[in-house]
C-alpha cells in the first residue's frame, strides 16, 4: 500500500476501510543473518538501509517494548547540522541531506519542516565562536548565516534583547534546519523495513549474548535464543546495561533529559531558537504548543522521568529569553534516558567481540542523526568498513586521545 493524496481522498470517500497495518507482527525465527537490538529510530533506520540500500536479507529488529517507545518518541524533534568539528560536521550534514529526501524515499509523512534554527549570540566572544562554526558548516556544504541584532529583532521582536546580563547581539542561522515528527520517523522507517522483509519483533528483550571464542553466535531473549551471524546494538540510554552482558564496559553514562510542552498558542516561533547564555531551546508544534527543553538532570539514572529542580532551571532559562512564556500554562513534561559519551560525540564501530557492533553515545542530539546513523551503521554491518562520514566515531578514540569534544568540556558527560 502506497500513501498519496489520491489515496487519502479515495479512503475518505469509501469509509477508510482500505488502510492496512503499517507492519506485520511476526514471531522470531530461530536464526537471522543480522539482528539489530533496539527498535528506536537508529535501530529501525539501520534495518531499513540494510534491507533497502545494502540489499541484505534475513534481518530482525528486537525491541523490548513497542517500536518507538524510547527516545525516538520522547525528543523535542530538532534536526540541524550546525556542528563545528571536522569529525562531526560532515556526518550531520549527510544526515540533513537524507532528511530532505526522506519522506519521498520511504513514502511516509514524517512532517519534516525546515523552518530554520537560530542560535542566539550574547557576547562578542560568542559571535567569534559562531562565525567560526558557521564557516565550518559552509566548508562541509551546509548553509549558515550570521545575523546581526536588527535582523534577529525583525524575526522575533518579542525576545528580551535588553536583558542586563544576557543582551542579544545577533544569531547564527541555519535555514535548512527545523523539526520532524519524531514518532512518524520511527513509523516510516519501520514500515519501510517491514516492506523489505525485515522482521520487527516487539516485546522481545535481549537478556544476554552467546559468544564463543571471541565471536558472536546469537542473542538470548525473553522469547528464546536467536542465532545471528552479526548483531548490531542500538539501544541508546540502555547501552551500558546491554553491553555489560557482552562483557564490555563503555565510556558512556546514562542521564535523564526532560522535555516540556505548553498549551496551544497562536503561531509565534518561526523555527527553533536556542538561548546562547543558558541551556534553553524552543520551537512550536503544528498544534501550537511551545516545545522546549534545557539541561539534563545531572545525575546518573535509568529512570524515564526527571525531577523538579531541572524543571525550575529550564523555565528560568525560558523566562530570561522570552519573559512572556511565564503566561503560558505547561501541559506536559516527560523524560528519556540519554547515552552520554565522554566527549559528547557518538560511537558507530565494531567491538572487540567479532560480529558484535555498537551504535551509541548520542547524548541528547541523536534524533537529528537518525538517518545518517542508520545508514552508517548499516554500511558498517554490511561491508565491515565505516561510512566515510562516520569514520571518526571509533570506540578506541578515548584510548588514543582522539576525542571529538564539540563543547570543549573534557570527560564530563553531564556537561556535553
Ligand atoms: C527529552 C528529549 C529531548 C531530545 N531532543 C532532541 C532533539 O531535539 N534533537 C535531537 O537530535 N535529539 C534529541 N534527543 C535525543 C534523541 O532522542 C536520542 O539521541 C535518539 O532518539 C536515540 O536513538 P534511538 O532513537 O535509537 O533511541 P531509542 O528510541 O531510545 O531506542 C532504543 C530502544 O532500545 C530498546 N531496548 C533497550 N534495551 C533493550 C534490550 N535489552 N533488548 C531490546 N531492546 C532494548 C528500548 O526499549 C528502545 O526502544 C532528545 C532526547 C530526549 C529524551
Amino acid at each position: 500500500m502506497r500513501f498519496s493524496g489520491f489515496r487519502v481522498i479515495k479512503e475518505a470517500l469509501t469509509g477508510h476501510k482500505g488502510w492496512q497495518p503499517l507492519w506485520r507482527n511476526p514471531d522470531p525465527k530461530p536464526a537471522y543473518d543480522y539482528v539489530i537490538v533496539g527498535g528506536g529510530g537508529h535501530g529501525l533506520a539501520t534495518a531499513y538501509y540494510l534491507a533497502n540500500t545494502f540489499r541484505k536479507a534475513r534481518i530482525a529488529v528486537l525491541e523490548k517494548g513497542w517500536l518507538g517507545s524510547g527516545n525516538i518518541g520522547r525528543n523535542t524533534t530538532i534536526i540541524r547540522s550546525n556542528y563545528g568539528l571536522p569529525g562531526n560536521q560532515p556526518f550531520y550534514e549527510f544526515s540533513m541531506k537524507l532528511w530532505e529526501g526522506l519522506e519521498q524515499e520511504f513514502n511516509f509523512n514524517a512532517m519534516v519542516s525546515q523552518r530554520g534554527i537560530l542560535n542566539l549570540i550574547h557576547t562578542d566572544a560568542q559571535r567569534d565562536a559562531y562565525r567560526r562554526r558557521g564557516n565550518a558548516m559552509l566548508f562541509s556544504g551546509a548553509d549558515a548565516e550570521l545575523l546581526d541584532r536588527d535582523r534577529v529583532r525583525d524575526m522575533c521582536p518579542w525576545l528580551n534583547f535588553d536583558n542586563a546580563r544576557f543582551p542579544i547581539k545577533g544569531g547564527l542561522m541555519q535555514r535548512r534546519a527545523g523539526t520532524a515528527r519524531h514518532d512518524g520517523v520511527a513509523w516510516g522507517y519501520a514500515r519501510g523495513a517491514d516492506r523489505a522483509g525485515v522482521d520487527l519483533i516487539q516485546n522481545c528483550e535481549v537478556t544476554g549474548f552467546r559468544i564463543e571464542e571471541g565471536r558472536i553466535r546469537g542473542v538470548e531473549t525473553s522469547r528464546g535464543y536467536i542465532a545471528a551471524a552479526k548483531v548490531g546494538v542500538a539501544v541508546a540510554g540502555s547501552t551500558s546495561r546491554v553491553m555489560e552482558k557482552a562483557g564490555l564496559r563503555l565510556p558512556i553514562e546514562s542521564h535523564v533529559l526532560q522535555a516540556f510542552v505548553s498549551e496551544g498558542l497562536k503561531p509565534l516561533i518561526p523555527g527553533v531558537i536556542t538561548f546562547g547564555a543558558g541551556h534553553f531551546y524552543v520551537s512550536q508544534s503544528d498544534k501550537g504548543g511551545l516545545v522546549f527543553g534545557g539541561d539534563i538532570d545531572g545525575y546518573n539514572s535509568y529512570a524515564q522521568r526527571g525531577n523538579m529542580p531541572v524543571i525550575e532551571d529550564v523555565i528560568e532559562g525560558g523566562m530570561a529569553l522570552m519573559p512572556m512564556i511565564g503566561r503560558a500554562r505547561l501541559l506536559r513534561v516527560w523524560g528519556g534516558i540519554m547515552d552520554m559519551s565522554m566527549d559528547g560525540s557518538p560511537i558507530i564501530d565494531r567491538t572487540p567481540v567479532e560480529g558484535l557492533y555498537l551504535n551509541a553515545g548520542w547524548c541528547y542530539g541523536g534524533f537529528k542523526a537518525t538517518p545518517a546513523s542508520g545508514y552508517s551503521f548499516a554500511h558498517l554491518l554490511a561491508t565491515d568498513t565505516p561510512h566515510e562520514t562516520a569514520r571518526h566515531f571509533r570506540l578506541d578514540r578515548f584510548a588514543r586521545g582522539h576525542v571529538i569534544d564539540e563543547k570543549g568540556m573534557g570527560a564530563q558527560p553531564n556537561l556535553h
